[in-house]
Order: structure tokens, then C-alpha cells, then sequence
């Protein structure tokens, strides 16, 4: 789960990070009320779930009073495209209202877990601010790793190495330790996938303060963070993917023009490849999963027939645990509710086959049923043909 960069400076704060002074903004009226207490520049912030804000024109400095309404009027309520937000990009319906700070240099700093070494590693480099994706391609060398033994935790060797690394002034060096350390509790106690601070800025005077702030948690970690739940921001999400996480599916939407419903994460990959090879391009992933229900199953189609771009429906299934004839159920049901506007390929195997074919083939629809996976090809292969 992604939560917004005001929301992650709450949290630095808690755990001793520094960062601007500054606060949220909904309407114009409390940017402006926000200001207030603020110095100039003020730093106006557009915040959504996508970085790449300030190239997109999502990040302005009114170095006059007057100027901090006119930004907010500009970025609030602005459809904001970065490079991570898509062509379509994201309306913007908050704001971080910010203290301007002096930038002497803007370095980068982030955390996240290395399945590879089984460690956590730190990122950094001098080279930090908006191209951080090319010194990465370009010069890799310039960005510092450092492998942290979740066992162990921050050493004062890593301290050492990442200090130097980035040049950190003598004046700033107990902060920095500091900040690391935070960071890392941090990122440890919330069960945080990414945090990122870019820039992370060393101020003319010499001082590190986090200007910018991203930090994911993984939701599989929710059930024990009540107070990341309650960060969360409804409205960022695919419309889609909220209601399939309404009804506890796996799903999520891709661009392309055949939609599946399979059960089983490898089984999903491998549908998606056969679709990619008849020539087609899947619409989604979806796992109803191994225990599904036939509602379940009804709600996946019906998600997926509300997606405007799909051609035609493939449902592969391996009726395990999941019982053939429960599923073929779902989707009488769901055909009957949503009435289907497309083609619909069913590949079904396993546990009661028998009579999960029997219900398709006595429930009047017209389905198409494959014998296998290559038949099931050939037959999404004609509908996109
Ligand atoms: P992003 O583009 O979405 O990553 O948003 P950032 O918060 O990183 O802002 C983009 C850029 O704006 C930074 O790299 C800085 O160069 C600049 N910036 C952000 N905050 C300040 C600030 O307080 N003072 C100044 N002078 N520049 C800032
Ligand atoms: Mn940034």
C-alpha cells in the first residue's frame, strides 16, 4: 500500500527524520491558512501516488505571498502527468503546503528489501534530485549499497561507509547517523517495502533535511499496521482494482484485450503467456484463488466484463480445492446477472469436471468449451483475429 508524502513526513517525524515544516491542504482556503506560518519561499505540493511530480509541474515555489494562491489554484484539482503516472495521469485533491528550504546539495536515500541476499539494503548516492532513474542506468556506479543483516541491524561500519559515500559535512554527521537509524526503525516496524527520500537534502547551513518522502508498506503486513490502514487514499486507487479488493480477489488491470479468470497465481502466468502467444493481449491478472466461492466467481466475471477494452473472456481453471462444479455455478450465475457481451472460452479440469460441464452445458449460454490449453489458444486466437 502506497501512502502520500505528507503522510510518510508524519511518520519521519515520529521517528526522528527531519523534515520541512509543512501541512496538508484540501481546499485553496487551507493552503493559504497553511502558509501562514510559514517563511518565504513556500513550496507548494501536488500530492498523489506517483513521483516525477515536480517535471510534471506538480511542485512550484511561490517566492511571493501572492504566488502561493496562484499555485494552489493551479495544482489543485489538476490532472498531474509524470512518468509514472501514465498518459492519463492523476487528479490532484490534496495538497502539502511546505517550508521552502536552502539547497546546498541534493542527495538520494532509500531502503528496501533484497530477496537475493535475504538482507535489507540502503541506497545512496550524491547524485540525488529528479534524475535519479538515469544515474542508475547511466552510472551505476554511483549509487552506494549497503547490505544491512535484518539479525543485526545498522552497524557503525554502515554509518561510516554511506557517510563518506555521500560526503556528509562534520557538522552533520551525528543528524545523519541519526536519520539512518530512524529510517531503517522505521522501515522495520511499519514492515515498509520501499521508503525513499529524494532529495535528501544538505541545506547551505549545512543541516539534512528529507524534502521529499515515499514510503510503501506491504499490505500483506496491514492486519498488524492500524494506523497505515488509516492513511489509506481510496481515491488513488484503480476503480477496478478497489472493488475487486472489495470482494478479496487478486486483480489486476493491465491494457490489453482478453480477460481471465484463473485460479492459482502460476496458473494466471502461464494463461497470460498462452494469450500473449494466440497473439492477444491479456485485459488482467486475476486469482480467485484456491477456495473461491461462487460468488466470488460471479463478481470476477462481472468485474471483468466492466472493463471497456475486453474482446473476449478466457477462464482457465484446475478445480482443486476449488470444486469444478462450485465454479461452473459462479458462472452461470454471474452470465445470468451481468449478461455477456463477449465471447468466453472455459478450460476446466480437475475435481467434479464432469459435472461442472454439465451445468454449463444445461445452463443455455453460449459458452465455448476448450479440451485443453492449446485448444484454448486457438480459440482466443479467433476471437482477436
Ligand atoms: P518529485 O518530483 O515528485 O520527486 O518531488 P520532489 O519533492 O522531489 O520535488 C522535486 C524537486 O523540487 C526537488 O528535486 C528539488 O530540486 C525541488 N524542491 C523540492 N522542495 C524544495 C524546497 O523546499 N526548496 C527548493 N529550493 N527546492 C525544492
Ligand atoms: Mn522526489
Amino acid at each position: 500500500m502506497k501512502v502520500h508524502e505528507y503522510q510518510a513526513k508524519e511518520l519521519f517525524t515520529q521517528y526522528g527524520i527531519p523534515v520541512p515544516a509543512g501541512k496538508a491542504a484540501f481546499t485553496v482556503e487551507e493552503a493559504v491558512e497553511a502558509a501562514q506560518d510559514l517563511n518565504l519561499p513556500v513550496v507548494v505540493k501536488a500530492q498523489i501516488h506517483a513521483g516525477g511530480r515536480g517535471k510534471g509541474g506538480g511542485v512550484k515555489l511561490a517566492y511571493q505571498k501572492k504566488e502561493i494562491e496562484q499555485y494552489t489554484r493551479q495544482i489543485l484539482g489538476m490532472n498531474l502527468v509524470t512518468h509514472q503516472t501514465g498518459p492519463e495521469g492523476k487528479k490532484v485533491g490534496r495538497l502539502l503546503i511546505e517550508q521552502g528550504i536552502n539547497i546546498d546539495r541534493e542527495l538520494y536515500f532509500s531502503i528496501v528489501p533484497d530477496r537475493a541476499s535475504a538482507s535489507v539494503v540502503i541506497m545512496a548516492s550524491t547524485e540525488g534530485g529528479m534524475d535519479i532513474e538515469e544515474v542508475a542506468a547511466k552510472t551505476p556506479e554511483k549509487i552506494i549499497k549497503c547490505f544491512v543483516n535484518p539479525l543485526l541491524g545498522i552497524q557503525k561500519y554502515h554509518l561510516r561507509e554511506l557517510a563518506f559515500g555521500l560526503k556528509i559535512p562534520n557538522k552533520a554527521m551525528k543528524s545523519f547517523g541519526s536519520m539512518v537509524e530512524g529510517l531503517y526503525t522505521l522501515f522495520m516496524k511499519k514492515d515498509c517495502s520501499l521508503v525513499e527520500i529524494n532529495p535528501l537534502v544538505i541545506t547551505a547551513e549545512e543541516e539534512i533535511v528529507a524534502a521529499d518522502a515515499k514510503l510503501d508498506v506491504d499490505s500483506n503486513a496491514l492486519f498488524r499496521q492500524k494506523d497505515i490502514i488509516a492513511y489509506r487514499d481510496t481515491s488513488e486507487e484503480d476503480p477496478l482494482e478497489l472493488k475487486a479488493s472489495e470482494y478479496d480477489l487478486n486483480y489486476i488491470n493491465l491494457d490489453g484485450n482478453i480477460g481471465n479468470i484463473v485460479n492459482g497465481a502460476g496458473l494466471a502466468m502461464a494463461t497470460m503467456d498462452i494469450i500473449q502467444a494466440a497473439g492477444a493481449k491479456p485485459a488482467n491478472f486475476l486469482d480467485v484463488g484456491g477456495g473461491a466461492t461462487s460468488e466470488q466467481v460471479e463478481k470476477a466475471l462481472s468485474l471483468i466484463l466492466e472493463d471497456e477494452n475486453v474482446k473476449g473472456v478466457l477462464i482457465n481453471i484446475f478445480g482443486g480445492i476449488l470444486r469444478c462444479d462450485v465454479f461452473a455455478k459462479g458462472i452461470v450465475q454471474a452470465a445470468k446477472q451481468a449478461g455477456i457481451t463477449v465471447p468466453v472460452v472455459v478450460r476446466m479440469e480437475g475435481t467434479n469436471v464432469e459435472e461442472g460441464r454439465r451445468i454449463l452445458d444445461e445452463s443455455g449460454l453460449s459458452l465455448q468449451t476448450a479440451e485443453d490449453l492449446a485448444d484454448a489458444a486457438q480459440k482466443i486466437a479467433a476471437i482477436v483475429a
